[in-house]
């Protein structure tokens, strides 16, 4: 059963959008301005059209910083960024007067490649320019022969190799810890299902998706009856032993496509998808005679539970979440104040059914 986690979720691969448009953002300034500074050097040292091809270059980049936080999809920015990027760095190595120590800039590439990629897609984007940087470097400059240039050599290429490796390793750790993250402010941690504010998500997503496809959706909250009587009886340990048991209860019925939520306390919401009031309160009515006549066993003893429904439908009992969030919540406590253990579909207390 789906606990109201987000849908493409692309948690795994670089930053979260936010922070990695304003990543971008910096990255942006920090060339362009970089570039500028380049390119008087160029100027001043005789070469006015590489100079006014820089310029050209910084101006691009800064008018990319100012727009980037507003495109729609980040991706295809990003390598219209890095392709040019590592390709200038590599032009710049085998330029008929290139300098030597010019290599290093290849360096940046997995860096860059990796913080704005992710793991899978910035390996597969450093690994041909890495190749094909090394392979013209060691045409133009030869192998050399003598100790001390191999030892020059290898110190560069095992530097690049060590750079890639360690960049790899934090970028996988990131993101496990990333998903890890995400994951724990997503979910109760006393039940495991997802927690108010994810339910809250899920139930806007929900709503936006049903609209697109003119289906309905029913959204369900119950609250455990006389649960302070629970944790003053047993004691706090078999009170939350009950939420979980409850849990169990709902999600042994629910469907895949179904989300349970904890929204505080003893409460709980269910999210019953592309699913009408009528067909959704037969389900509901024995999500309540499940949680009533299944005991819970604590130790030697069995702790009777029962629960009280409220129900409201999209689209009929409200176009907005939250009006249906008070539209269900005013039924749950109509259906408290008739007795509770019932389920209250709509505001006409004598139709609904009470229990056996
Ligand atoms: P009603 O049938 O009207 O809903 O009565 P109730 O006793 O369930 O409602 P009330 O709001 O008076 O009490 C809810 C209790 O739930 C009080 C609070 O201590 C307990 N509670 C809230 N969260 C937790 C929790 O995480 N664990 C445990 N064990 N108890 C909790
Ligand atoms: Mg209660
Ligand atoms: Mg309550």
């Amino acid at each position: 059963m789906n606990t109201g986690g987000a849908p493409g979720d692309h948690s795994g691969a670089g930053l979260a959008d936010a922070s990695q448009r304003s990543l971008m953002r910096q990255i942006l300034w920090v060339t362009g301005v970089t570039l500028s500074g380049f390119s008087i050097l160029q100027f001043l040292s005789g070469h006015p059209w590489f100079a006014t091809l820089e310029l050209l270059a910084s101006s691009v980049l800064l008018w990319g910083a100012w727009r980037i936080i507003r495109v729609e999809n980040l991706t295809p920015w990003i390598y219209l960024y890095l392709l040019p990027t590592f390709s200038f760095l590599i032009y710049i190595i085998v330029m008929p007067d290139a300098s030597a120590t010019a290599f290093v800039w290849v360096y940046t590439i997995p860096l860059l490649s990796y913080l704005l990629l992710g793991k899978v897609r910035g390996f597969l984007l450093t690994t041909p320019f890495v190749v094909v940087a090394v392979t013209l470097y060691l045409q133009r400059f030869q192998i050399p022969q003598s100790a001390a240039g191999l030892i020059d050599l290898g110190n560069a290429l095992l530097c690049g190799v060590l750079v890639m490796v360690f960049v790899h390793l934090y970028e996988s750790r990131r993101a496990a810890a990333h998903t890890q993250l995400k994951r724990l402010a997503q979910i109760d941690a006393l039940t495991g299902v997802a927690n108010r504010g994810s339910f809250q998500n899920a139930l806007e997503r929900s709503i936006q998706d049903a609209q697109r496809r003119e289906s309905r959706l029913v959204l369900v909250i119950l609250d455990v009856d006389h649960f302070k009587e629970v944790n003053d009886r047993w004691g706090h340990d078999a009170g939350d032993m009950a939420l979980r048991h409850i849990c169990d209860c709902l999600q042994q019925r629910l469907r895949v496509t179904d989300s349970l939520g904890r929204l505080g306390g003893e409460e709980f919401g269910l999210l019953l998808r592309d699913i009408s009031r009528a067909e959704a309160e037969p389900l509901v009515q024995s999500l309540r005679e499940k949680i009533a006549s299944s005991k819970m066993q604590y130790g030697h003893q069995l702790i009777p539970l029962s629960a009280t429904f409220g129900l409201a439908e999209w689209p009929t009992d409200s176009l907005a979440a939250d009006e249906l969030y008070r539209c269900a919540d005013k039924r749950l406590y109509q259906g408290k104040q008739l007795g509770r253990n019932r389920v209250i579909v709509h505001d006409d207390l004598y139709a609904d059914l009470a229990p056996d």
